[in-house]
């Protein structure tokens, strides 16, 4: 053997042990969903409905029971996961100006280049193209429930016919398919349930019409004492709409949703919701027997519009199994944030408050974590970033404000984090006013700003509805000083000047 064939032997050795190496990293799937309630999600106790597919990822890795959102809006949110950065830091930080900047680094440019075939698939509704992946292929804005077009990655349009929640499946595992399989992947799978308005599948119209669902608590909360959930705009008594969102519509249909379903689809909408108008129409409702029957529509709407993403999130995990991939792959389950099923008569997000500041989360990771974990520490969608790169073997780039949650499944001495920052931006939609805030999971201390100036103090262990407004009331000075320490250390870590500033301002005296 000669110098030159010992080397070309050489090389093709070396060559098969880093192809070896890659192969052993692990392939990512993500899939993010669009307001989901961890309430409506029998994995955190639900008994609103099963969720057997989502139940069934806790029950194979770990459930986390305080995963938390950094601005609970869907696009800000999507920004987030992507670039392990808050708000102030991605720029992306409400959907009224939706153009997220895609020349900045993400975790997902990181796998790119590093070897990873990387998808995202599915709703995206960060206003501009995907950048650093290798393929995609996206809703534009917020997407339609039936027959859905997609932005190609050529730029060009495609409606694919079907219920969006099969056809982003379909498409995810047809991208699997043909996929370089010598190379690990990462796919994130975007789905639009269970955003409004909440369109089933035809298949899971009426699921829930046996069921008379009981009101929370505090749904005909009044609001005493916090003035911000005073002047909101997303209660099911006045908000809720009884055509745009629960299909009760007067006359012809017009609305888009609607119209562009196919004559099959459309008579089996019919079908189901005409009746119900009629009975609707019959009852003459009104006062809070209306807002009680807005209510049940909404729940059994909105938990069959959830059917089709369990059942969706179902085919994900037998296509892995059935290709084998299911040892050697990471399966995270995340909503974009939560939502409300009607406490504080409410539905929508975006108020620090924990039905919407809290989301669902899940993960499996065969050989790292456990079957059957249950995680108390507070991990924020911040942290999906880092931790997909920590899980793949690479660094975090210095600039990433999260941290990979990987080590609290493995090490029982690792702390985590003692207390969560949270900065909501949006000002129109919905008269939600601006809002940062820290929560330790006992207190939570929120400073609301321009549309209300006004500072709330919860503590989560007395009140864990979130009624009972404890800021300037006798007795809470010492805790209220020492939340406003740590809150403003957050800001500071964080680097978040504009809440900065507003720390420096006294609340305006109120004018007469
Ligand atoms: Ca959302």
């Amino acid at each position: 053997m000669n110098k030159k064939q010992l080397l070309i032997i050489t090389l093709g050795i070396m060559v098969n042990c880093i192809t070896a190496i890659a192969q052993q990293r692990p392939n990512i799937v993500i899939i993010v969903s669009d307001d989901h309630a961890y309430q409506t999600i029998s994995a955190y106790g639900s008994k609103l409905m099963q969720t057997p597919n989502i139940d069934r990822i806790a029950k194979e890795g770990v459930l986390f029971k305080k995963a938390y959102v950094t601005n609970s809006i869907c696009g800000p949110s999507r920004a987030v996961i992507l670039t392990g950065k808050y708000s102030h830091k991605n720029g992306f930080k409400d959907n009224e100006h939706p153009q997220f900047n895609g020349s900045q680094n993400t975790f997902i440019k990181e796998l790119t280049k590093t070897g990873y075939q990387t998808s995202w698939i599915g709703k995206w509704h960060l206003g501009t193209q995907p950048q650093g992946f290798t393929y995609w292929q996206v809703l534009p804005e917020q997407g339609h429930y039936y027959n859905p077009d997609f932005i190609m990655m050529d730029g060009s349009r495609k409606k694919i016919d079907g219920y969006v929640a099969n056809v982003i499946e379909d498409a995810a595992e047809n991208w699997l398919n043909k996929r370089d399989a010598s190379k690990p992947f990462c796919i994130v799978i975007g789905h639009k349930n269970t955003h409004r308005t909440w369109i089933p599948d035809t298949a899971d119209m009426g699921r829930f019409d046996a069921t008379t669902f009981p009101l929370p608590h505090n749904f005909y909360d009044r609001y005493t004492g916090r003035a911000a959930a005073t002047v909101q705009d997303m209660s099911i008594e006045k908000t809720m709409q009884l055509g745009y969102d629960l299909k009760m519509f007067e006359g012809a249909i017009q609305d888009g949703n609607i119209t562009r379903m196919n004559a099959a689809q459309r008579a089996k909408f019919d079908a189901y919701y005409q009746p119900i108008f009629n009975d609707y129409k019959k009852r003459g409702l009104s006062g809070n027997a209306l807002t009680e029957w807005k209510y049940q529509r909404y729940m059994k709407d909105y938990l069959a519009t959830a059917a089709s993403l369990d059942r969706n999130i179902g085919r994900t995990l037998d296509y892995l199994d059935q290709h084998n991939l299911s040892k050697n792959t990471i399966v995270i389950y995340v909503s974009d944030q939560g939502f409300y099923m009607g406490e504080h008569g409410w539905f929508d997000k975006r108020f620090m408050y924990e039905e919407s500041f809290r989301t669902p989360m899940v993960m499996r990771y065969p050989g790292v974590v456990k079957a059957g974990t249950v995680n108390q520490n507070m991990v924020m969608n911040l942290d999906i970033g880092p931790t997909v790169l920590a899980a793949a073997g690479q660094s975090v780039p210095a600039d990433m404000q999260g941290k990979s949650f990987l080590p609290l499944l493995t090490n029982k001495n690792i702390k985590g984090r003692d207390a969560m920052y949270y900065h909501y931006y949006e000002n129109t939609t919905h008269s939600v006013s601006p809002h940062f805030g820290i929560s330790t999971g006992r207190y939570k201390l929120i400073r609301f700003y321009k549309r209300v100036e006004s500072w709330e103090l919860y503590d989560l262990k007395q009140d864990k509805n979130e009624v009972k407004n404890l800021y300037g009331q006798k007795g809470f000075e010492a805790i209220t000083g020492k939340l406003k320490a740590q809150l403003q250390n957050l800001i500071k870590q964080y680097d978040d000047v504009e809440a900065q500033a507003i720390m420096q301002q006294k609340i305006p005296a109120k004018s007469s």
